[in-house]
């Protein structure tokens, strides 16, 4: 692992030129303030556990813009850039083609892929559109469902691989980061205990959501997704995908289609036209988009709204 020496606490003009040079050739590139690592995460909620974890002792950018849906997000030259200067870049491999080909491409000073410390499993195959995925869908790992943070005990599991990554860039503030790593840990147990809870007993236990992001969600808390895309969002599901999930929402009397924030609503919201049920917004948190939320209030809200469609008491 890179080891970056430790950023100088006096002046560089104090120091003297010839030590000044050394330093700056062990830091080359980084672009932040003195004593602060400089984090590039490659969407939210890698965003978010490099920001818990890190404190004020790290400033974390992301490479999807608030409000942006990542899967096919396209980065400028000056973003990939960013992945040279960062100290550390965490990101999620066969999820966003662009940051895997500017990874590869710029060979970050530390990476930390979030696919190597979660357990992901292959994406379920009537979570797909029926059809076969083609070479240029993104999903280069493609047959691996990226959407591990939905269900909390697994976006938990990048916690400590965060934790130990800041730890070796700035070992003064190892105890910290050690401290907020176990406040976020049992954040996270928490909210998995709320939704073990929540969704217990229901009157239903099938969803019908836009892309096949809640397989995770849905494996945890003994669900079942039927997803009207596949893992991939601007995927167009074909008719006979939709006569599948017409079939499936008749037969187990589903409720609601959920849409999301990010991704045109109107397959949902057409196919619940049709069949007569409400629509309502299950949030893949793959962006956050209001001012003031964050994962756990988005998690709480997708909650609450499967409780609403589901029946649960
Ligand atoms: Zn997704």
């Amino acid at each position: 692992m890179h080891r970056r020496p430790r950023r100088p606490t006096v002046p560089l003009a104090a120091a003297g030129l010839v030590t000044a040079g050394l330093v700056l050739a062990g830091c080359q590139g980084g672009t932040g303030t003195p004593g602060t690592v400089d984090v590039l995460a490659s969407f939210y909620p890698l965003q978010l556990v490099s920001e818990r974890v890190g404190g004020d002792h790290v400033r974390v950018q992301s490479l999807t813009p608030p409000g942006a849906e990542p899967h096919d997000v396209e980065l400028s030259p000056a973003q990939v850039a960013k992945l040279s200067s960062a100290d550390l870049v965490v990101y999620l491999s066969g999820f966003q083609a662009a940051v895997d080909d500017a990874v590869e491409q710029t060979g970050p000073q530390d990476v930390l892929d979030a696919a190597d410390v979660v357990d992901l499993e292959p994406a379920h195959e009537d979570e797909h559109d029926g059809e076969e995925h083609t070479a240029d869908d993104g999903h280069e790992h493609g047959d691996l469902d990226p959407h591990f943070w939905l269900d909390p005990t697994r976006l938990a599991a990048v916690v400590p691989a965060v934790e130990q990554r800041l730890a070796a860039l700035d070992p003064e503030h190892a105890s910290e980061f050690a401290a907020n790593a176990a406040e976020l840990t049992r954040e996270l147990t928490a909210l998995d205990e709320e939704y073990a809870a929540g969704l217990r007993t229901c009157e239903q236990r099938t969803f019908v959501t836009s892309h096949a992001a809640f397989g995770y969600l849905a494996e945890r808390y003994d669900l079942e997704q039927v997803a009207i895309s596949g893992v991939d969002p601007e995927a167009e599901p074909s008719p006979a995908r939709l006569a599948e999930v017409e079939r499936e929402v008749r037969e187990q009397g589903v409720t609601t289609i959920f849409f999301e924030t990010l991704v045109s609503p109107k397959v949902a919201q057409t196919l619940a036209a049709d069949l007569g049920v409400r629509t309502a917004v299950l949030d893949p948190i793959e962006g956050v988009t209001e001012e003031g939320s964050d994962y756990f209030s988005v998690a709480r809200d997708n909650l609450e709204a499967l409780r609403v469609a589901l029946s649960c008491s």
